[in-house]
């Protein structure tokens, strides 16, 4: 007797790209999650799922099987693995605060600015 568990379903396309507020290269802070409160870089934007690789964050250790033919050492690595975009925040560049973005349209561009101190954070 097991009790059947109602998973929501998602519906997911590959053309469902969702709208990130953060970008490849932002500085992000971590709000949840063992590495909460470090900064780094984004390396990595998965529209798709809506997470985010951040530089140094979320490290996980996988073995890694020697290739000689293509040069590679055998052995662990440390390699950052994605957390979801809700749960890093914009650090802006000019505040130096933690921010979530906020959307104003400059000359008919959408340009993302800082909730905070209302500098473009798009330069
Ligand atoms: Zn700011």
């Amino acid at each position: 007797m097991g009790i059947v568990s109602n998973k929501k379903e998602r519906k997911m396309t590959n053309t469902d790209k969702k709208d990130l507020h953060v970008k490849n290269g932002d500085r992000v802070i971590v709000i949840a999650g063992k590495d909460k409160g470090k900064i780094g870089n984004i390396k990595k934007v998965d529209r798709t799922t809506g997470r985010v690789t951040v530089e140094g964050a979320n490290m996980v250790t996988k073995a890694q099987k020697p290739q000689p033919a293509a040069g590679i050492q055998g052995g662990l690595i440390k390699l950052e693995a994605p957390i979801d975009s809700s749960n890093v925040m914009i650090v802006c560049p000019a505040c130096d605060k933690a921010t979530r973005p906020a959307m104003k349209v400059i000359d008919g561009k959408k340009v993302r600015v800082c909730k905070k101190c209302g500098e473009q954070l798009d330069a």
